[in-house]
């Protein structure tokens, strides 16, 4: 049964050094540290290769939201795989999981969402938006309407298309990006400013930023606006409540599409269907990956409302895009499983009403903490600052590297979390128990201890 050998971590992390370019990953110092093998999982924990159990506050990256070892997940997988384990759907071929996904997909969507584009990751569907905004307002007859706004600091994934959407400036340096048509405004990071005006008048002046580019590159240039809900690779960034009612203005009296990046925020981590339900806005396309099958196997894909699909179906004869893996049967046939463990368990009601409030209390509470300078939570989706001085407000230098060091405290008491600087993120699976968030709140005060003596020394 087995496909892999056993072998002691040592060798795991002699072979995994010699042999494997890993994403997202300084390798020299990978080299001297050495990989963490993690080896099995269950529930909201990992097990390490030395057998340590730790809470995985990060649900694998921001996917694993049922948890580990869901059997119907398992079970759905398997039976697909023996049923039919591979069909494209180009041309005109389909197969049942494909089409009942994206009926179900449709159900827990807002109205203007009837159809789906399957890509096989939330990347792959950001280069579809871009390609297929493109070709909308080409069909419209408008075709210097090409250019996509995004925002400083922004995520949307890894290909160049998906890298060239995302503000990250490191990003952009390695290779040249972004591409042509690709500019960028402010992030709605409020403690990220000089705090000079109040979270809603912030709110406002970011999303004003929009209407700045719109004005200086002529609306008849600007095709579309991309954000998450809430960035989350960027650090978690809640924008302010004016933010999002501001954007949708703009959008709408412009007549610019609106994309909202639910790759995170989609299938209720912030105890709605999707960030676009729980900050009341009506995008015209919605990527979606990531949670979308708890990670158990790849799938990523487009929610396109009626406003584009139309179009495309009307007028653009064949659109000459997709992937080979668009749709594939096992990724659709775990999603269902999925979608309908999450509605049968009333998981995101269950974030609405009780995990997530239970847990936001007593993350905001870390406030306390002489190194927390901010903490925030949506749901199940939550960031707090290591600062150095509260007031004044003063934060550490970075090479003083006090997020990584609060995040290695962490994990070695036991929790999960990824820093991004000085600032931790959190985003356990929903199925996260009282006990268990209690145990993560705990562990999170005493890595905070620990960070701080590591600090003052
Ligand atoms: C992770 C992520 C992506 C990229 O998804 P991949 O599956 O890694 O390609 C896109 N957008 C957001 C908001 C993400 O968090």
């Amino acid at each position: 049964m087995a496909a892999i050998e056993k072998r002691s971590r040592e060798d795991w992390q002699e072979l995994d050094k010699n042999h494997h370019l890993h994403p997202f990953t300084n390798h020299k110092e990978l080299h001297e540290q050495r990989s963490r093998i993690i080896t099995r999982a269950d529930g909201v924990y990992i097990f390490d290769a030395d057998g340590n159990r730790i809470l995985d506050g990060m649900s694998g990256l921001w996917c694993v939201n049922a948890g580990y070892g869901r059997q119907e997940l398992i079970t759905a997988a398997s039976a697909q795989m023996q049923e039919l384990p591979y069909y494209n759907n180009f041309f005109q071929c389909a197969h049942p999981p494909v089409i009942e996904l994206s009926s179900l997909l449709k159900e827990v969507s807002q109205p203007q969402f009837n159809r789906v584009f399957f890509a096989g990751s939330g990347s792959e569907s950001n280069d579809t938006i871009v390609r297929m905004v493109r070709t909308y307002w080409d069909l419209m007859g408008q075709p210097e309407r090409h250019t996509i706004i995004s925002r400083d600091n922004a995520y949307h994934g890894s290909t160049v298309a998906a890298a060239s959407l995302g503000g990250m400036k490191a990003m952009h340096k390695q290779s040249g990006l972004p591409i042509p048509g690709i500019v960028h405004v402010d992030q709605p990071y409020w403690f990220g400013s000089d705090q000079a005006l109040s979270p809603d008048e912030f709110g406002i002046v970011a999303a004003r930023s929009i209407e700045a580019k719109i004005k200086e590159l002529g609306a008849d240039k600007i095709a579309a606006f991309i954000g998450e809900p809430i960035q989350g690779a960027g650090g978690v960034i809640v924008p302010p409540d004016t933010y999002w009612p501001e954007v949708q203005r703009i959008c709408d009296e412009y007549g610019i599409l609106l994309i909202a990046d639910e790759v995170i925020t989609g299938f209720g981590r912030l105890g709605e269907w999707f960030g676009s339900d729980y900050f009341s806005i009506t995008p015209d396309f919605m990527p979606f990956a990531k949670g979308v099958t708890s990670g158990y196997l790849p799938l990523g894909g487009v929610m396109v409302s009626d406003r584009v699909a139309d179009v495309l179906i009307d007028k653009a004869g064949e659109f000459f895009h997709g992937y080979t893996y668009s749709g594939h049967p096992a990724s659709c046939a775990v999603a269902i499983a999925n979608l309908k463990l999450i509605q049968r368990d009333n998981l995101v009601g269950r974030i609405k009403d009780d995990i997530g409030p239970y847990l936001q209390g007593k993350w905001a509470a870390l406030a306390d903490h002489p190194l927390v300078g901010d903490t925030r939570m949506v749901g199940l989706m939550g960031a707090f600052e290591i600062v150095k001085s509260k007031s004044p407000l003063q934060r550490f230098d970075q090479e003083q590297g006090a997020g990584g060091k609060c995040r290695d405290h962490l994990i070695a008491n036991g929790v999960c979390m990824r820093a991004v600087g000085d600032t931790i993120i959190c985003a356990p699976p929903f199925i996260l128990s009282h006990g268990e968030a209690d145990e993560l709140i705990e562990t999170t005060w005493k890595a905070l201890d620990l960070t701080q003596a590591a600090l003052a020394e």
